[in-house]
């Protein structure tokens, strides 16, 4: 079944210049761009999107982490979506992610480790509500009104 997933470009990877690589490996795994920002997480949007883990040992770095610049949020399509994205992120610690994941390419630790990703189709729907109104969120395909000689022709 095609299903969403929910990522995020980690500040990491967007601050050394890996954002257009890793979307490009996400476009050639197949997944359908449905929407794409770049925004700067505070302290207390990193304790809401992370609730989860709060009360976690590593929170307080995993905070410092994701508040220390920009990244890139992405809602994605395609079948089987979080398990199969979950699949190309590869595992938390990039020690233990298996070769050709975007987290063995890119991961520098286990907590800066380049890439999130939704690993329900509850929480990526949340996750998604999370950065993105509905309207945000473009289900429309490409599709010429016309013919391409039409629109060629001037
Ligand atoms: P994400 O939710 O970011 O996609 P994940 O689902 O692979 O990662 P989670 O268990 O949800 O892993 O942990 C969220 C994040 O918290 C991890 O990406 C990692 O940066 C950090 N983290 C998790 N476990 C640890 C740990 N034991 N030590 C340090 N950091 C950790
Ligand atoms: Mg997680």
């Amino acid at each position: 079944m095609t299903n969403r997933t929910f990522t995020i470009i980690k500040p990491n990877a967007v601050g050394l210049g890996h954002t257009g690589e890793i979307l490009e490996i996400i476009e050639k795994a197949g997944f359908r761009i449905l929407a794409l920002k770049m925004v700067c997480l505070s302290r207390s949007d990193t304790e809401k999107f992370y609730h989860v883990h709060k009360e976690r040992p590593f929170f307080r770095t995993l905070n410092l982490f994701m508040t220390a610049g920009p990244i890139v949020v992405a809602v994605l399509e395609k079948e089987n979506a979080v398990a199969d994205f979950r699949t190309l992120i590869g595992a938390t610690d990039p020690a233990k992610a298996a070769e050709g994941t975007i987290r063995k390419r890119f991961a520098e630790s286990k907590t800066r480790n380049a890439i999130h990703a939704s690993d329900s189709n509850e929480n990526a729907a949340w996750e998604a509500s999370f950065f993105f109104t509905d309207k945000e969120i473009l289900e429309t395909t490409y599709q010429l009104p016309v013919s391409p000689e039409e629109i060629d022709k001037d």
